[in-house]
């Protein structure tokens, strides 16, 4: 109830004066447009860091308790933003100096489920979205105790998405993996009707707003049409993709080898479960299985190192920290150290996917992690400390500027960064004795290309499937199918066992319950490799990119700070 009062103090202060002057001068002018963004500014600067207090809260902390604050400090700032959104039409025809048109237009965007203007539906969404999310941060495979004889166990094991991912890695055993890829994907199955209804409630606040749906909404963010996006993203998939066919039939080839043809066919598609990790999205961890055959290996492994010198995960993301220091950067907040979540809680669940918040939206920067000592980890704090620089770098621009330029590059700068820790860096640092020669180039691409490569037609299909869901295109009952055969498309990869509408399968990757839209991710995977190549140009680098590590140069530093600002 607090925060109906600002609305109607927000709404008397923009209305009387337009009243008062109505008799001269019909219609609102660019002036009061201004106190109008003004005040919604911050009235959302203020509901913002409530919900990402709770959020944080209920994130860290999973209880019912904390699923509802952080549900409705959700709502809250999300039907405030509905209201302003909705108001905010009144200036739609106003000449406008092109910063605040632009600060109107940001405004409607602000939102990745809008709630409809109606408060039981809008209340609904928001206990959605934190229950899906909730229910997917308590995942966990059960297995039923053994019952063999000798082989007794006092009660179930229980694998949460960490210790199942682990599995994934390492394992070799077809049969492990198939049990640890199904013992997941059950977590989808309960949230199918609740997403269903999740995606009605988007829609019908995107159409308030004016969009054809939340779909044509996302694509809407990207200084183009949506339509116009969506054939923007079919252009640079195009101009990927031979690069990732290649890549898929050399490690078809490689697996098949190995797993034998019977399980992985050739001509045919992968099977899910083989590839390293939960979604086949990125294969690195099965590089080992395809490393090319005579040639020289990379000559290091980054997880063998971590583990090598002991690593904890402070140390770890120390290093992460240091990179951004040694361009120029100011060091992170004692804050960051003392708030952020590094490592898995022993004792509670909490979201372990990793995430990076700004909590005041200026230097409480922090992030959420449940770090191991692997490389992919190492990769990955580098990211998400790409998004805390990112966030402080801009913190004195006005509240709706506060953002990346899209959201592809909020995700590209710490992979561009991460992009950096080649063989040479690594000996900079103190982690590798001894730099690989260039014998080790093969090896060392071929690994680069099965994160990265690999990635490409899963960051892409994601939302080829939300689209077609929030469009209507694809209907509740064919759910799972539609996912699949966008699965079997864009990444050729096939279900590992028969999958049915009973299943819900986009439910077991987080950006779907978390409504994180993905398309971002696509982009950062091409954006990243401009970015760094900008980048090693600044440092004055000539040699070879992939041997490239702008790490140090001042002046990469700078321009990147001054793209970040
Ligand atoms: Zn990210």
């Amino acid at each position: 109830m607090k925060t109906r009062f600002p609305f109607a103090l927000l709404a008397c202060l923009v209305c009387a004066p337009a009243a008062a002057l109505h008799a001269q001068q019909p219609g609102p002018t660019a002036a009061q447009a201004q106190v109008f963004m003004e005040q919604a500014e911050k009235q959302l600067s203020e509901l913002g860091v409530k919900a990402n207090q709770a959020g944080w809260v209920a994130a860290n902390f999973i209880t019912e308790d904390t699923e509802a604050l952080s549900a409705e400090a959700q709502k809250n700032f999300s039907v405030a933003v509905q209201q302003l959104a909705m108001d905010a039409k009144r200036f739609d025809r106003v000449q406008l100096p092109a910063e605040l048109r632009r600060k109107f237009s940001l405004l409607k965007l602000s939102l990745s489920a809008p709630p409809p203007g109606n408060p039981a539906e809008a209340t609904e969404l928001s206990r959605l979205a934190a229950g899906m999310e909730a229910a997917y941060g308590r995942g966990k495979y059960c297995k039923p105790p053994r019952t063999g004889a000798g082989d007794q166990r006092p009660g179930e094991t229980c694998l949460d998405i960490g210790g199942l991912s682990r599995i994934m890695a390492t394992s070799r055993k077809p049969e492990e993996l198939l049990d640890a890829w199904q013992g997941w994907h059950r977590v989808g199955a309960p949230m199918r009707t609740d997403y269903a209804r999740f995606v009605e409630l988007s829609n019908k606040g995107a159409r308030e707003l004016g969009f054809r749906d939340a779909g044509a909404m996302w694509r809407s963010g990207y200084d183009m049409q949506p339509d116009e996006f969506a054939q923007e993203v079919e252009r640079l998939w195009q101009q990927v993709r031979p690069l990732y066919l290649a890549l898929h039939t050399y490690v078809r080839t490689r697996l098949g080898e190995h797993y034998g043809t019977q399980l992985v066919p050739q001509n045919g598609m992968i099977p899910a479960h083989l590839l390293g990790n939960m979604w086949a999205q990125e294969w690195g961890n099965v590089y080992p299985l395809v490393a090319p055959k005579g040639a020289q290996g990379s000559g290091f492994d980054l997880t063998e190192l971590i583990r090598a010198k002991k690593l904890d995960a402070k140390e770890m993301t120390r290093y992460g920290e240091r990179f951004f220091t040694s361009l120029g950067f100011d060091s992170l907040p004692a804050t960051f150290w003392s708030r952020s979540l590094f490592t898995k809680p022993a004792d509670r669940d909490v979201v372990c996917h990793a995430s990076a918040w700004n909590i005041d939206n200026v230097n409480d920067v922090r992030i959420k992690m449940c770090i191991e000592p692997t490389a992919d980890d190492f990769i990955t704090i580098h990211h998400e400390l790409g998004h805390n620089f990112y966030q402080r770098a801009y913190n004195k621009q006005p509240t709706l500027f506060q953002s990346g330029a899209n959201d592809g590059f909020h995700e590209a700068i710490g992979d561009a960064i991460a992009l950096s820790i080649t063989p040479e860096y690594l000996k900079q640092i103190g982690l590798l004795d001894r730099v690989p020669g260039p014998a080790a180039d093969t090896a060392l691409l071929l690994r680069q290309a099965m994160d990265k490569v690999a990635f490409l037609p899963f960051g892409l299909l994601i939302d080829q499937w939300r689209w077609k869901v929030f469009s209507g295109e694809v209907k509740p009952a064919d759910y799972n199918k539609a996912w699949w055969e966008l699965r079997n498309r864009y990444q050729g990869v096939s279900a590992p066992l028969a999958r049915s509408e009973a299943d819900f399968d986009p439910g077991a990757k987080y950006h779907v319950p978390g409504n994180t839209p993905y398309t971002r991710y696509f982009l950062a995977r091409v954006l990243q490799f401009q970015f760094y190549q900008g980048l090693c140009r600044e440092a004055g680098y000539t040699g070879p990119l992939h041997r490239c590590s702008f790490a140090g140069s001042k002046a990469a530093g700078q321009k990147l700070n001054a793209m970040l600002e």
